[in-house]
């Protein structure tokens, strides 16, 4: 489904990514991991089409990316949601309507949206604005929002970074029951190694690569690289 090959970024000079490869198959649920500031979100940043790689490409389904659209829905770790519209209008703003949200939407746009948030668990919550919402329950709509894009994948960053404990682990069991009930291929980064592990059909792994090209023991980051790139369990287990 979607194909990364010989991928590089640098930002001024200072290389963030080399040489990355990456196939993800549709139905894999894909977790990178890595340590902050190593390129995660940078990557998933190009895989979405919102920044352009200094080399390498990006294919989806065979397609050359290099606009973002509507097959990638994202998910951030802060809420992407638009403060002053109310949760059905945040869900239906996914689905970029032409002149919304002065035009009426069509009639299956609405009923997708509340589906996919009684889905989400948050069909109770049709009117109210995002201050209104728990942190989890924001998460909730901004998966809903994404889905609504009807994503070839969703990509998600540190999505449940921000919550405690027991919300998380809620929101962990949510994402893995949409991701069967919908077949969906994710694409989930995240800090956190036991998440990446308990979530993912596959594991990838990201660390910076060091040189000591001037001998004196320091390192120069040559930006980072796959260095784990593992199947943890088969799809649909
Ligand atoms: P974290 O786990 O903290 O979210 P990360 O792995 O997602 O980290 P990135 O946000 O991808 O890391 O950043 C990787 C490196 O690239 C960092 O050193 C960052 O400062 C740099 N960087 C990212 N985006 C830009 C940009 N637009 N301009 C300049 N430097 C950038
Ligand atoms: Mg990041």
């Amino acid at each position: 489904l979607l194909h990364v090959e010989d991928l590089y970024q640098a930002f001024g000079g200072k290389v963030v990514l080399d040489n990355i490869d990456l196939s993800v198959a549709a139905g894999e649920l894909v977790t990178v991991v890595g340590p902050s500031g190593c390129g995660k979100s940078t990557l998933l940043r190009i895989i979405i089409g919102q920044d352009r790689p200094a080399g390498g490409q990006v294919w989806l389904d065979g397609h050359q990316l290099d606009t973002p659209n509507r097959e990638r829905g994202v998910v951030y770790q802060h809420y992407s949601l638009f403060p002053n519209l109310t949760v059905l209008d945040n869900v239906l703003a996914g689905h970029r309507l032409r002149g919304w949200p002065w035009q009426k939407p069509p009639a299956e746009a609405c009923e997708l949206a509340e589906h996919l948030l009684a889905k989400t668990g948050m069909d109770r919550h049709l009117e109210k604005y995002p201050h209104q919402l728990s942190g989890g329950q924001r998460q909730r709509v901004a998966i809903a929002q994404a889905l609504m894009q009807k994503p070839r994948i969703l990509c998600m960053d540190e999505p449940f970074s921000a919550l405690d404990p027991g919300t998380r682990e809620t929101m962990q069991l949510l994402l893995l029951e949409l991701w069967e009930a919908f077949g969906m291929t994710v694409f989930f980064v995240t800090h956190d190694l036991e998440e990446a592990v308990y979530l993912g059909t596959r594991l990838v792994a990201l660390s910076p690569y060091y040189t000591d090209d001037r001998g004196d023991g320091d390192g120069v980051n040559r930006g980072a690289r796959v260095v784990v790139d593992r199947s943890l369990r088969p799809i649909g287990t």
